[in-house]
């Protein structure tokens, strides 16, 4: 409740002429900034610093410059309206007017939390959330991911962003499981490269640019460790619970990220709202939000994190005692600013009141303000406050896509292949059902669009039935499997969980792992009408133990986000299915918690388990190959395109770093093959199939053009009497298709 508190005193009358003053000079060191303006700064001001409020809770806009606010926060959901980039941008450039109008003029920093995209956007591209990220084991995607989203998120005007979770995920009932890249702490740490995509240099002195902003590791620290339904937890407080672990697996596996963190020069740190009981220490669970031994003593001591820490939503009124308690336990375990994030009136009372009374010192304020400055500062916020409208089209822009369809591609992990029913023919006649087919919503998960996410067409990107009907429009869809059955090849059923965030995750859908009824009725029926293929679009691995037996084909698709494409694209083998699981996936919900290296360890597949497709393509063109060079003569043509194949089967992994050359090559392959087709070799069944092959998988899009050429070859040469030479290439455009 608002406890009447009384704006600061009033802020002493000096006129100044803003552009002499040193920390106002940005060819000087940020250290001098730093201590000219904090020489400047009343009591007020620097409380004010230390406080970030919710931009919904302000009770007027000219209480950003009353209380001379540091931060403000859109949560999750809380949007302008219009919800797009213009009026994202307008909306903050509006604080930052306001705060333009204080006495020193000190910008506010603004954040959001952006952990997969710019997601509170309409209109943003959107990744994978991070369980997918750590599937690709792909450090470099994930820099990229990370400057991808820096680049749209500092378009509007937003300097800060509360991602990434670097949280080891111990526990799949955990809502938050899909926020965490793994539940090895090596894998966190080297996806970890995100921040470097959205800093730069660990320094910050590339922070002032428009493709970056300040990133947080959080949540500070065990918020992946929590023990569910424990005696001192209660049941189903694993979301903000107590983590009970020894001071070595405290280290080894919780810590080791923030630790990685700090090194990549993360600006901003965040504690989690969970506590800690270190067993054998007698001291019972400790919050994190009051924890001098861990926030003073081991980040920023230890690790020497110079950044500042912010705490989570309102957390610090979870710890014991009253809230003049709250204020100094947590400001004296060493956070910097409070996410108050309603009552800013009572929190900067509550301060100055603290420090008056001499309970929290003069020097903690000084060190925290100057933390806070020192990276306004390095963000080039005094010179350039407002966002730059000029980039506002980097916003869902189609470079962005593409980069966020290869994440989608790769963060998939094909879990089983009976048959090698994967990859499909691009030819296939293709069923698709499943809940989670055709629903945008569902594929982006928690913190789209809105804080819990919703299900539905929220924003702009293509559902994993849009990815399908590209390379097969004729492909049947019927959610419920209500359609006829008969007729098709291959049945993809969708199926998996409804968005959610934080607690317990899929309310809808009961606290357990399970498949809802309506997805298991659609795999059943799918699956006994024809060879299948399920994909499980969950923030989570979900219980599929049931049905195992009846399924052709699994694939783990995590929350893919908006490119539902490049899901399609490792269906249908343009990509190589390459991720691999970054958490164990169980057989019963009641083997929770599980993990790599357990004593006894008996999952449905373990941890790192991936199947790819690399090998049935490659062992497909290499037969191609043998074929081709098994003939009596070798047109120029066919053997450019042996020598191309040559080349991408030299590329060692198709997902690597090379594998652009592979496509190109493969590319190259199937144009020569092509062209010796509709030249001489239309009757030739080696180079037609390397030809379909190649084209069908690798370069679809070629496939049109040298079947239309070879039709209206077909038309000529009947025109001219050669009826033989029309049925030859006739005959050979059929094949091609
Ligand atoms: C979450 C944080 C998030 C904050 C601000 C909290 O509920 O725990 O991860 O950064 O809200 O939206």
């Amino acid at each position: 409740t608002v406890t009447g508190a009384k704006p600061p005193a009033a802020t002493p009358q000096v006129v100044i002429n803003a552009h002499d003053l040193p920390y106002l000079n940005s060819k000087l060191p940020v250290k001098t900034r730093v201590k000219d303006l904090l020489g400047r700064m009343t009591l007020a001001e620097k409380v004010g610093q230390m406080t970030q409020a919710e931009r919904n809770a302000l009770r007027s806009r000219t209480d950003i410059a009353t209380y001379a606010l540091g931060s403000l926060l859109s949560g999750g959901g809380s949007v302008p309206t219009p919800n797009t980039p213009a009026a994202w941008a307008a909306m903050i450039d509006g604080f930052q007017l306001n705060a333009q109008a204080t006495r020193l003029q000190v910008p506010l920093i603004y954040g959001v939390d952006a952990v997969h995209g710019h997601n509170n956007v309409i209109g943003a591209t959107l990744l994978p959330h991070n369980i997918g990220m750590g599937a690709t084991r792909d450090p470099e995607l994930s820099r990229r991911a990370g400057e991808l989203t820096a680049t749209e998120v500092r378009a509007t005007g937003i300097p800060w962003d509360f991602a990434p979770c670097v949280c080891v995920v111990r526990d799949d009932r955990w809502g938050r499981a899909y926020e965490g890249f793994s539940e090895d702490p090596a894998l966190a740490k080297a996806m970890a490269t995100v921040i470097t995509g959205m800093q730069g240099k660990a320094d910050g002195s590339q922070l002032d640019q428009n493709n970056h902003v300040l990133a947080t590791a959080k949540h500070f620290v065990g918020d992946g460790g929590t023990t569910y339904g424990s005696s001192t937890t209660g049941a189903y407080k694993i979301d903000q619970g107590v983590t009970e672990v020894t001071p070595q697996q405290l280290e080894a596996i919780h810590l080791d990220p923030f630790k990685t963190s700090v090194d990549l020069g993360v600006g901003t740190v965040m504690p989690s709202y969970s506590s800690l009981d270190i067993i054998g220490d007698d001291q019972g669970p400790v919050k994190m939000h009051g924890d001098a031994a861990l926030i003073n003593g081991v980040l920023k001591q230890r690790m020497g994190f110079d950044g500042f820490v912010i705490s989570d939503w309102q957390a610090i009124d979870q710890l014991p005692g009253d809230y003049p308690s709250d204020i100094r336990t947590s400001i004296n375990a060493g956070l910097d600013m409070i996410m108050v994030p309603t009552n800013y009136q009572a929190f900067t009372q509550g301060l100055t009141d603290e420090v008056t009374a001499g309970r929290v010192t003069q020097g903690r304020v000084d060190d925290a303000v100057g933390r806070i400055l020192t990276q306004k500062f390095k963000l080039g916020l005094f010179e350039h406050p407002f966002a730059d409208t000029s980039r506002l089209s980097s916003i869902g822009s189609a470079a962005h896509r593409v980069v966020a369809r290869e994440a989608a591609a790769k963060s998939q992990v094909l879990l089983k292949n009976q048959d090698n029913v994967l990859p499909l023919a691009s030819t296939a006649k293709v069923y698709v059902a499943g809940s989670n087919a055709n629903d945008l919503g569902n594929q982006m998960g928690g913190w789209s669009i809105t804080w819990q996410g919703a299900s539905g067409n929220t924003t702009t990107g293509t559902t994993i039935l849009d990815g399908i009907k590209q390379v097969v429009p004729t492909a049947t869809f019927s959610q419920d499997a209500s359609a006829p059955l008969e007729g098709h090849d291959v049945g993809v059923v969708v199926v998996g969980e409804r968005p959610y965030a934080e607690g317990i995750g899929d309310v809808g859908n009961g606290h357990d792992l399970a498949l809802s009824d309506a997805d298991k009725a659609a795999v059943t029926k799918v699956c006994a009408a024809m060879k299948c293929v399920v994909l499980v679009v969950s923030g989570r691995p979900q219980v599929i133990a049931d049905q195992l037996g009846d399924i052709d084909a699994l694939v783990a698709s995590w929350l893919p986000g908006t490119e539902g494409a490049g899901v399609a694209d490792v269906l249908f083998g343009k990509r190589p299915f390459s991720g691999r699981l970054p958490v164990t996936w169980a057989k019963s919900e009641a083997q929770q918690p599980i993990n790599v290296g357990d004593a006894s360890y008996d999952p449905q597949y373990p941890y790192g388990w991936g199947l790819t497709t690399q090998a049935a393509a490659r062992q497909k063109l290499t037969d191609a190959k043998k074929e081709l060079l098994r003939k009596d003569f070798l047109s120029p043509d066919v053997l450019a395109a042996v020598i191309n194949i040559d080349l991408a089967l030299h590329v060692q992994d198709w997902s690597g770093p090379q594998a652009t050359t592979a496509l190109a090559a493969l590319g190259q392959a199937g144009k020569y093959l092509q062209r010796a087709m509709v030249d001489s070799f239309a009757d030739d069944d080696a180079v037609v199939s390397a030809a379909r092959w190649i084209a069908q998988d690798q370069i679809g899009q070629n496939l049109d053009e040298a079947t239309s050429k070879l039709t209206s070859d077909a038309d000529h040469l009947a025109l001219s009497g050669d009826l033989t030479g029309a049925i030859t290439k006739l005959t050979a455009a059929y094949k091609l298709k």
